[in-house]
């Protein structure tokens, strides 16, 4: 059975200030308490896992146990089809230490013409985990499918936006306002699901 956050507080299990934010504010109309990972000191554990799953779950499980409180982890990325499902979840890896993603969009764009561009489906996971300190974790995984563009169009977003295309739209992730994106999402997908099994009355 689907174990629910029964209150108290939620270790948000990333040193992203970003990421925490957003969560944070995901969160707030379930009256539910965030500290992040990088507030309680932890440790960031290496993220060693083979799929968006694996990376989720060991990320969650790591801060539960290392603060005991409830802990919640994402781990995201962009697949493409004619790239076997690359870059996955090495997304942020690809845009190197410097996280450049232009340089990232470019390897993608290459990638896409060694493999004959015939096939331009993509699409974004994120995978969310819930993880206790007793090692029972709930994990949810949503998702966005849609078509890469080039080139780049639109500043709004971040990561992959600028080529990403929603299947329905017209406009890449970078030109869409931030809430209209966070409609359609695969973090809002995730949260939907997640709110609803765990969060729920
Ligand atoms: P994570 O922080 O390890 O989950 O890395 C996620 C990476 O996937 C980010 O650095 C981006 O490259 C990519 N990514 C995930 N979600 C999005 C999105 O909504 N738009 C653009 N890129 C994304």
């Amino acid at each position: 059975m689907t174990r629910k956050f029964e209150g108290g507080k939620l270790v948000v299990a990333s040193h992203n200030p970003g990421k925490v934010r957003e969560i944070a504010d995901l969160l707030a109309p379930f009256g539910i308490e965030t500290v992040s990972a990088a507030d309680l000191e932890l440790a960031e554990p290496d993220e060693t896992g083979e799929t968006f799953r694996e990376n989720a779950e060991l990320k969650a499980l790591a801060a539960a146990k290392a603060a005991n409180l409830p802990a919640l982890a994402d781990d995201s990325g962009l697949c493409v089809t004619a790239l076997n499902g690359a870059p996955g979840i090495h997304s942020a890896r690809w845009a190197g230490p410097n996280k450049d993603f232009e340089f990232a969009m470019e390897k993608l764009r290459r990638g896409m013409i060694e493999a004959g561009l015939s096939d331009t489906s993509a699409h974004f996971i994120c995978g969310l985990a819930l993880a206790w300190p007793d090692g029972h974790v709930e994990y949810f995984e949503g998702r966005v499918d849609g078509e890469l563009v080039w080139p780049p169009r639109g500043e709004k977003g971040f990561g992959y936006d600028p080529v990403f295309i929603a299947n329905g739209y017209d406009i890449t992730f970078g030109e869409m306002e931030p809430q209209a994106k966070h409609a359609i999402s695969h973090r809002a997908d995730a949260f939907r699901q997640l709110v609803d099994a765990c969060f729920g009355k």
